[in-house]
């Protein structure tokens, strides 16, 4: 009785072995795999960041990524060249 409650106890430590060495090894590949960052691909944002409102669109930028301009008088920031001639057009439109 006692013998078969510790060959379970001692299966599951040698489960719990192999899942800790298989857990090390995946680490491992994943980590000293080299990072090459496609053309498509952004950087990885490392702080915070400012985000500015596209009222266009209603969408948060990160202010060094957004497209300022000069609309109704004073900065504004979009997510897009498209979302800044839009408000652009309207503000046009309005004057
Ligand atoms: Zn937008």
């Amino acid at each position: 009785m006692i013998r078969g409650v510790l060959l379970v106890v001692q299966a599951l430590l040698w489960l719990l072995l192999l899942r800790l060495v298989l857990r090390t090894l995946a680490s491992a590949f994943t980590r000293t795999r080299p990072v090459q960052p496609g053309p498509g691909s952004r950087p990885q944002m490392r702080a915070p960041e400012d985000l500015v409102l596209d009222r266009v669109c209603h969408t948060y930028v990160p202010r060094s990524r957004a497209i300022s301009a000069g609309a109704s008088g004073r900065e504004e920031w979009f997510c897009s060249a498209a979302c800044r001639d839009k408000a652009l057009a309207a503000v046009t439109r309005a004057s």
